[in-house]
């Protein structure tokens, strides 16, 4: 069968043949139908990686073989990539994503190949969820991102009523407007370098977006909030160049949720003294565990919120390397999606 596989930083996904895993008690082989392409997978290809090296974690699949109760040949599954072990001490504090298996956990080979293995640890730790019919392939591979999107909005303390601010639209920004639009945000502000993704974002919910090269985002978010900035600002790209943005739209004990995954060593200088005396948390949220996976599979189940719109790219398996081209290119994509 074909797999994707990448040297970290090279610019290039090429497909090689490997063996169908195969698999033993307790766990799953399943085929895939659909995969989409993440942030972390393009910094993984592009970038300096922080995040383990597997590429295609957002995958949906038909299982094909079944040595695990409950679990049958023919259903269609939303596989999660990382589990936790439940009875480590981050475990018992709620730190599932800080657990020490968690980063060892995967899929094998990986999410961008025509079948992988779902191994027993993920199987018994409740990382393999079916999806009803009437959830498309389209919706589901969102499940993994939107649990990334619900642990940050939890995490961040936000509640009805809140002003936020994101800054960066892709992918996970827009899924970050979707839901804080749904959760009752009283007022949304987007910036974004690429008018493509600021027009997106004034169509799914922002009541600002803007280019912050061109406009004082920060003006733009005090003028709707008598002054004051929003209670919580989203910064939902890697680069920590647009940290002092999203800081900047802040009210006075407002929090800071950092999101995207930033490059390996990136720094910033921040103002400690501005932050001091504004008593700003600074919060920030990686990853995603079966709590919020199995909240997003019921949201997106539910019709609530529709994600499948922020799709502008398929290719097929075959054509990796293409889509990682123009998933990279933030001015002709949003989410692309690969299919078998
Ligand atoms: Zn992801
Ligand atoms: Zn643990």
């Amino acid at each position: 069968m074909k797999a994707a596989y990448s040297v970290p930083g090279s610019g290039v996904v090429k497909l090689r043949e490997v063996e169908v895993p195969k698999i033993d008690d307790g766990e799953l082989l399943v085929k895939m139908r659909a995969v989409g392409i993440c942030g972390t997978d393009l910094e993984k290809v592009y970038g300096k990686p922080i995040t383990p090296p597997m590429l295609g974690h957002e995958v949906v699949g038909d299982i094909v073989d079944s040595r695990a109760e409950g679990y049958v040949v023919g259903e269609r599954v939303f596989a999660h990539h990382h589990v936790s072990c439940g009875k480590c001490y981050y475990c018992y504090h709620g730190d599932y994503t800080m657990c020490p298996l968690f980063l060892k956990t995967t899929i094998i080979p990986c999410g961008f190949a025509e079948y992988f293995k779902v191994p027993r640890i993920n199987v018994e730790r409740g990382a393999v969820l079916k999806i009803p019919d009437h959830v498309s392939d389209e919706e589901a591979i969102f499940i993994e991102p939107v649990g990334c999107a619900l642990k940050g909005v939890k995490r961040s303390g936000f509640k009805p009523g809140m002003s936020v601010s994101i800054t960066g639209v892709g992918p996970m920004g827009a899924i970050f407007i979707k839901l804080f639009k749904a959760f009752g945000a009283s007022f949304i502000a987007a910036a974004d370098l690429v008018p493509f993704r600021i027009d997106l974002a004034k169509r799914i919910g922002a009541n600002v977006a803007l280019n912050p090269r061109e406009e004082d985002f920060a003006e733009a978010c005090k003028r709707e909030t008598d002054g004051r900035g929003v209670d919580i600002a989203v910064l939902a790209t890697p680069s920590v160049k647009a940290l002092p943005t999203a800081l900047s739209t802040l009210r006075k004990g407002g929090v800071l949720l950092i999101f995207g995954a930033p490059e390996k060593g990136e720094k910033s200088l921040l103002d400690f003294s501005y932050i001091f005396l504004r008593e700003i948390s600074i919060i920030t949220s990686y990853s995603t565990s079966e709590l919020e996976t199995n909240l997003a599979l019921r949201l997106i189940s539910s019709g609530v919120i529709r994600f499948s719109d922020l799709i502008t790219h398929k290719f097929k398996l075959s054509e990796i390397d293409e889509a990682f081209k123009v998933a990279h290119d933030p001015h002709k994509s949003m989410k692309v999606m690969i299919v078998a």
